[in-house]
C-alpha cells in the first residue's frame, strides 16, 4: 500500500504539523507534532507533552485526540463519526500505543486518511499490522 501523493493542500497541513513539532522541541519535548483535520478545518492539534506534564502517554496524537473530542462536544458532533472523516497528518510514524488508538479510532483504516512524513522502517510493519485488525465489535455507552 503505497502512501498518498502529497497535493500543496497536504504540504500545508503538514508544514502546521512540523510547526507543532517545532513547539515540541521549543519546549523540551521529543519533536511531534500532529493535526487532525475534518471538513477542511483543523478539530485537532497535538505535540509531545510528555515532559511537561510528566505522563508517558501524552504523545502529539493523543493530545490531538483529546482536542477533537472536545470540539465534537462544543459543535454538537458524534466523534466516532467525526473521527471516520477525519484526516491525521503526522511529523513521523505513530508509535505502537497511537497507531493502536487511532485504529480503534477509525482513523487507520488506510494511509489515505494517515499522512505520514517520515517513516520509521522499525515501525512500519506495526502500523500496517494494526491497520488490518478487526475493530472490537463493543460500542461505548454514552454517560
Ligand atoms: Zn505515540
Amino acid at each position: 500500500m503505497e502512501p498518498p501523493e502529497m497535493t500543496e493542500e497536504m504540504k500545508n497541513w503538514m508544514d502546521k504539523a512540523f510547526q507543532m513539532a517545532q513547539d515540541a522541541l521549543d519546549n523540551g519535548e521529543v519533536p511531534v507534532g500532529c493535526l487532525m483535520v475534518h471538513d477542511n478545518q483543523i478539530v485537532g492539534r497535538g505535540r509531545n507533552e510528555v515532559n511537561e506534564t510528566k505522563n508517558a502517554t501524552r504523545h502529539a496524537e493523543m493530545v490531538a485526540t483529546d482536542q477533537v473530542i472536545d470540539w465534537c462536544k462544543k459543535n454538537g458532533k458524534g466523534s466516532k463519526e467525526v473521527f471516520e472523516d477525519t484526516i491525521l497528518y503526522v511529523t513521523v510514524e505513530p508509535c505502537i500505543m497511537c497507531a493502536g488508538a487511532l485504529r480503534l479510532l477509525r482513523i487507520l483504516p488506510t494511509l489515505q486518511r494517515c499522512i505520514i512524513y517520515s517513516f520509521d522502517p522499525l515501525r512500519t510493519l506495526t502500523l500496517f499490522s494494526f491497520s488490518l485488525c478487526p475493530l472490537p465489535s463493543h460500542t461505548f455507552k454514552k454517560s
